[in-house]
């Protein structure tokens, strides 16, 4: 069990002025951030993200969206933060996610779904690697 976790706040939640709203689900559930930045991904960075989904139907859907505006990413620290960050996002699909959840409130469907979270310890150290490095992230 780790106390890190990795997220993104996804171009539709910026785009529709959400960043501090859903800064403070994360900050009001006992995260901690402890690196952010604002950027924009290109397809190409979208797309190696993103690499474990290169055969789904959707991949050229999920990369042309996740690099179709800025995005918020973040390291999150808390006990249990993997599985305690998923289930404050909630489910993948926002017809599905329960009441109360980040996308619940501010996705609109399943492509567009306002935040990532990842989904194991060692994917939260892959994709903090990702973005930040070691200066940057304390
Ligand atoms: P994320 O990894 O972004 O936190 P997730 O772990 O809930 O989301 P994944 O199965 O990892 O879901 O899918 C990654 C992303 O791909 C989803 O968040 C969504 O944006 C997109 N996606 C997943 N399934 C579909 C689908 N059926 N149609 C369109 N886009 C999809
Ligand atoms: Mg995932």
């Amino acid at each position: 069990m780790s106390n890190r976790t990795f997220t993104m706040i996804k171009p539709d939640a910026v785009r529709g002025g959400n960043i501090g709203n859903i800064l403070q689900m994360i900050n009001a559930a006992g995260f901690k951030i402890v690196a952010m930045k604002y950027t924009k991904l290109s397809l190409e960075q979208a797309g190696k993200f993103y690499e474990v989904h290169n055969a789904r139907p959707f991949y050229g859907e999920l990369t042309e969206f996740m690099s179709g505006g800025p995005i918020v990413a973040a390291i999150l620290e808390k006990e249990n933060a993997v599985a305690d960050f998923r289930k404050l996002i909630g489910a993948t699909n926002p017809a599905q996610a329960e009441e109360g959840t980040i996308r619940k409130k501010y996705a609109a469907s399943v492509g567009e779904n306002a935040v990532h979270g990842s989904d194991s310890d060692e994917n939260a150290k892959i994709e903090g690697d990702f973005f930040f490095n070691g200066l940057e992230r304390p």
